[in-house]
């Protein structure tokens, strides 16, 4: 068996104590659904991000699709956004009812090329819906000049970002909304699906305590507009409560790891060879995936294999090649630098409870097999 995907066994070891606990205070609290976890919760997350509202919702998928839906998008309307991400994003555009319109990704840091976004704007441009991939944020100075100029919303997708800074400034801060994913991989996880939206904005908050609620008031038990169900679970927040405050911690391990794959495999980067993740000036990364890049990829991971060492690639198919998309009617070869970047790319194990000794066998394994390709 490969032992180096990731799992949460080590981290549970860790804090199971604590977790057991958030388990337990909940169970005794007499209130399963909307309870003062998720109040709690959601008022330290929003804190967490200097922001006035934060709503737990049932995984970030959900997040997006009612942030999306609480700015007011729907069917009609366009939402910009990357095909060089994971696959949800785009489902919650679809599920708000929307049509996604893809623009490509730069060859720097793998995100949104913001020079591209102004030719894909229409009459029918609704929002632009950055994703903040891998662990660093989007130039975002620049969609802030369109959206003013355009009268378009913004929503960040902030699922693989929590605690990544821009300029200073945390991941979720920056658009009219942000969309968080605590599925348990993710660099504040959970312990099954859960996800929030924040936002300083008292409409969108109401709009979305609506949306999650059936459409519901809660007080008055009358449907305005016909919502979900999309609830954080009572469980899943307060267990959120007790790692929230770990979440410095954890993005400082990942940062650790991080750094000790620069210093063992600086030295054999290079154009036509393997690249490491740069950061983009101004940002400060979480890492929440190590995403390098070779032409020999897909050589390389077979390779690898032999070793015991399974690893991801995040993503192998770009979401505008994928049959379930195909009506959005894009060919092969419309988004050249999300094409390329499918084929070369890898990610390497990372997540902060990873040891050094795991670490150090997929360097040595990775060093063998360059060496020898
Ligand atoms: C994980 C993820 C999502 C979806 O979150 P779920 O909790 O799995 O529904 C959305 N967008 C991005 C970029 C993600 O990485």
């Amino acid at each position: 068996m490969s032992t180096y995907v990731w799992s949460y066994l080590a981290e549970y070891e860790n804090e199971r104590e604590d977790i057991l606990d958030a388990v337990d205070t909940v169970f005794r609290s007499g209130q399963l659904i909307l309870g003062p976890s998720v109040a709690g919760f959601e008022e330290e997350f929003a804190a967490y991000h200097g922001l006035r509202h934060g709503v737990g919702v049932d995984n970030g998928t959900n997040a997006v699709k009612l942030g999306l839906e609480a700015l007011g998008v729907g069917p009609g309307d366009e939402v910009i956004t990357v095909s060089n991400t994971a696959a949800p994003t785009v489902i919650a555009i679809d599920g708000a009812g929307a049509k996604p319109v893809f623009v490509d990704v730069r060859e720097e840091d793998f995100l949104i090329d913001t020079a591209q976004v102004a030719a894909a704007i229409t009459p029918r441009t609704k929002a632009l819906l950055p994703v903040h991939l891998y662990g660093q944020c989007v130039d975002f100075a620049p969609l802030r000049a369109l959206a003013d100029e355009h009268g378009l919303k913004i929503l960040e997708d902030c699922a693989q970002s929590h605690g990544a800074r821009h300029h200073g400034r945390l991941a979720g801060t920056l658009g009219d909304a942000a969309a968080f994913s605590f599925y348990p991989t993710k660099v504040l996880g959970a312990y099954g699906d859960a996800g929030a939206v924040v936002t300083s904005d008292d409409e969108i908050d109401q709009n979305l305590r609506r949306l999650r609620y059936y459409g519901m008031e809660k007080v008055y038990y009358v449907v305005q507009t016909p919502g979900h169900n999309s609830r954080l679970d009572e469980v899943q927040a307060e267990i959120l409560r007790r790692k929230l405050r770990r979440l410095d911690a954890y993005i400082a391990g990942r940062q650790a790891v991080a750094r000790r794959y620069e210093e063992a495999l600086g030295d054999l980067t290079g154009p036509g060879g393997l690249l490491l993740p740069s950061t983009t000036p101004g940002n400060e990364h979480v890492y929440y995936v190590y995403v390098v890049r070779h032409p020999e990829r897909d050589r390389i991971i077979e390779r690898l294999r032999s070793y015991g060492i399974a690893l991801n690639i995040s993503y192998p198919w770009p979401v505008h090649t994928m049959t379930g998309f195909s009506h959005l009617g894009y060919q092969a070869g419309s988004l050249p630098v999300t094409e390329r970047l499918a084929k070369e790319i890898f990610s390497l194990p990372m997540y902060p409870a990873l040891s050094e000794e795991l670490q150090d066998k997929v360097i040595a394994a990775l060093r063998e097999v360059l060496s020898t390709l």
